[in-house]
């Protein structure tokens, strides 16, 4: 598919096939019209901005959904851990990485962390570039180190591609992803304001779509959506308003995404591909685009499960997200076995008590085919939003 000939937002379910389908038509698409390297970027933030200053298209590598059989990435893992992790290794066994060049891996958690040094031994030929982000978000040393980690990653990806990352070449990259970035937040905005004229699982579709091609394509894509939802004469239903947390790293079925909205809920915020809208401004274009990537992470990002920054309480900031949203309540939706996001569900249900704000708890995994559990939980706390 080329988005060049898709119409916008009514052919979701056309990009729905593109965004599930792990041959990555889109980025197979992309390497054979430019020519061009790819990098598989691992969530939950890479700075993508760096493969694409090297000639890359930085991918979003979210595992492999309920598209492939677990043959060998189980003997590689010990049982407990999250599917994300074993499916995105399962995809290299059975070769549906073969579109990437280089993977990028950050130090997000412990699985992963594992994940990129047993990705590097198996496939030795594929580059994997592993990012330490920093863990002391105000020593007055953190810009300069994370500066000089981007350069080292920007310098082994260049080294990949055979073109050296300037910094003009950075400086435009960045200002690619910042015209994404704000589209990203305007569609997310649309949605806030007026859930009836966009579902989240159109919304997510789009925004995971971006995840796997250009922005020079996907960002005026998106724009033209976002028109066409804006259009629409849609009127509200009677739902209740959530704001939805813990899908930050691994990512839900959309189909249970889908079974969320048609039980009685409007979701309007959540942490779905949350690296790839990170920013809450653009990130500045002048002076040393390495630092301001790092100031970026450091000082312009949303709240984030994988980033222990202590000025920034995260149940504080769901909590600002309920009232902003003018949510009736939260539903926490967590992957299996992620720890940060299970430490993080500790913290939000004793600050949702406390603030009597109404949640529910879900998890899920990957290879998920049944719903109907999830769709009468998610009913039955619906009506009891409604009726009491
Ligand atoms: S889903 Fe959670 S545990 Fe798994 S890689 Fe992502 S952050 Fe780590």
């Amino acid at each position: 598919m080329t988005l060049a000939t898709a119409a916008p937002i009514e052919a979701v379910e056309r990009y729905r096939e593109s965004v599930e389908d792990r041959a990555f038509p889109t980025v197979r698409e992309w390497r054979a019209r430019t020519g061009r390297m790819v990098t598989g970027c691992f969530p939950v933030y890479a700075p993508v901005e760096l493969a694409y200053a090297a000639g890359m298209l930085p991918v979003g590598l979210f595992g492999a959904g309920n598209q492939i059989e677990m043959a060998h990435a189980d003997s590689r893992f010990q049982s407990f851990i999250c599917s994300i992790v074993k499916s995105t290794l399962e995809l290299a066994f059975v070769d549906r990485l073969a579109p990437f060049d280089a993977l990028m891996f950050e130090s997000i958690c412990d699985p992963a962390r594992n994940l990129a040094s047993v990705m590097a031994r198996n496939f030795p030929d594929r580059h994997v570039t592993y990012v330490h982000l920093p863990q002391n978000m105000t020593s007055p040393a953190t810009v300069d180190y994370l500066a000089g980690e981007y350069r080292r990653a920007a310098d082994e990806l260049g080294t990949v591609s055979g073109h050296v990352v300037g910094t003009e070449d950075l400086r435009s990259a960045i200002g690619a992803f910042n015209g994404l970035r704000a589209r990203l937040r305007e569609i997310y905005q649309l949605r806030a304001s007026s859930p009836e004229k966009i579902s989240t699982a159109e919304l997510y579709t789009l925004a995971r779509l971006a995840t796997l091609t250009d922005p020079a394509d996907s960002e005026p894509l998106i724009a033209e959506s976002i028109a066409t939802a804006r259009a629409r004469e849609s009127r509200p239903k009677d739902r209740v308003r959530v704001v939805l947390v813990g899908s930050f790293c691994e990512q839900p079925p959309l189909e249970l995404i889908t079974a969320i909205e048609e039980s009685g809920c409007y979701i309007l915020d959540d942490d779905f591909l949350l690296g790839w809208r990170l920013f809450k401004r653009d990130i500045a274009v002048d002076g040393d685009p390495f630092r301001a990537l790092a100031l970026a992470y450091l000082d312009g990002s949303v709240h984030l499960s994988t980033k222990h920054d202590l000025r920034q309480p995260r149940a504080a900031a769901l909590i600002a997200s309920a009232r902003a949203h003018r949510a009736d309540a939260v539903i926490f939706l967590g992957a299996k076995f992620c720890e940060p996001g299970l430490f993080d569900y500790a913290l939000y249900r004793k600050a949702l008590e406390q603030e009597a704000i109404p949640h529910l708890f879900l998890e899920f995994e990957e290879k998920m085919w049944m719903y109907d559990k999830i769709r009468t939980e998610v009913e039955t706390f619906v009506e009891s939003m409604l009726f009491t």
